[in-house]
């Protein structure tokens, strides 16, 4: 009998951002696939004899192809097991959770989509930026800044939308930024980019549209950065705050003997 695959969002980076559900099928899994950015703490969280396959994309490195990956959902599945495939924010954002999706549908693998908390707002969030914002920003855009991934309407975005959430292409920030005033979007708008958001590490530097590219190359921001465009960001000024450390801390402390195991 075929087991089932489980596409579960991971959330930002802050462990304690799983979903109740997403936490459930991890804690009852035999195999987890996990990517990149997926916090360690949640790896933890998995059976000890649960088998553990890193299948991250680091930029500019060698990575497993998503053949290889959806090759080793089927074939995990197919072989009884309960997978779950742990990705970083949501599974649909940027994910390419659907094309998992689309690959398991068509090879009859039972499979259920565990949304997650995708960093297009929850980094804003940890930043004291809400993405929307009552007489200041009423829509909001996530657009990819990967310059492969292609096709964004620069100028709709920079003139039909508020605030514009930009994840990926922390390389390209510049040419970005760049076409998007180019379409007539103000270079005096504000801008802030938070790297490592939700996490210990995270950073986060303010600028505006035209300088904020350099300001992010000065600082030596790298992947995994978001970038966010629109007067929401000044609110930071006054609603920037800090997590409690290590409030996610109930985690790595939660009873083994509270757990399903399979
Ligand atoms: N599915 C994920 C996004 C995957 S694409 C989600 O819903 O969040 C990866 C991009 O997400 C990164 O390049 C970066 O732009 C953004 N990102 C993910 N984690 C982040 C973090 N902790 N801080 C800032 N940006 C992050």
């Amino acid at each position: 009998m075929s087991g089932k695959v489980y596409l579960v969002g991971a959330g930002p980076g802050d462990p304690g951002l799983i979903t109740w559900k997403g936490l459930e099928a991890l804690r009852s899994c035999d195999v987890v696939i996990y990517d990149r950015l997926v916090a360690r703490e949640l790896l933890d969280e998995a059976p000890t004899q649960a088998t553990r396959i890193h299948a991250g994309k680091t930029p500019g490195a060698a990575s497993v192809s998503q053949e290889e990956i959806n090759a080793l959902l089927i074939g995990h599945a197919r072989g009884g097991a309960t997978v779950v495939r742990l990705k970083g924010g949501d599974p649909f954002v940027f994910g390419r959770g659907g094309e998992e999706a689309i690959a398991l549908a068509g090879a009859g693998i039972p499979f259920e989509v565990v949304p997650g908390v995708t960093s297009a707002t929850a980094v804003p969030a940890y930043a004291g930026i809400p993405v929307t914002h009552r007489g200041t920003a009423s829509s909001f855009a996530v657009v990819t800044g990967h310059r492969a991934d292609g096709g964004q309407r620069w100028n709709e975005l920079a003139r039909g939308v508020d605030t514009l959430v930009l994840m990926m292409g922390v390389a390209s920030l510049r040419s970005t930024t760049e076409e998007l005033i180019a379409a007539g979007r103000n270079p005096q708008e504000p801008a802030a980019v938070v790297e490592w958001g939700t996490t210990e590490r995270q950073r986060t530097l303010m600028g505006d549209l035209a300088s904020i590219a350099d300001i992010a190359a000065a600082a030596g921001i790298e992947s995994p950065a978001t970038t966010i465009i629109g007067n929401v960001a000044l609110l930071r000024n006054e609603i920037a705050w800090a997590p409690v450390a290590g409030s996610s801390a109930h985690l790595a402390a939660a009873p083994r003997t509270a757990r399903r195991t399979p």
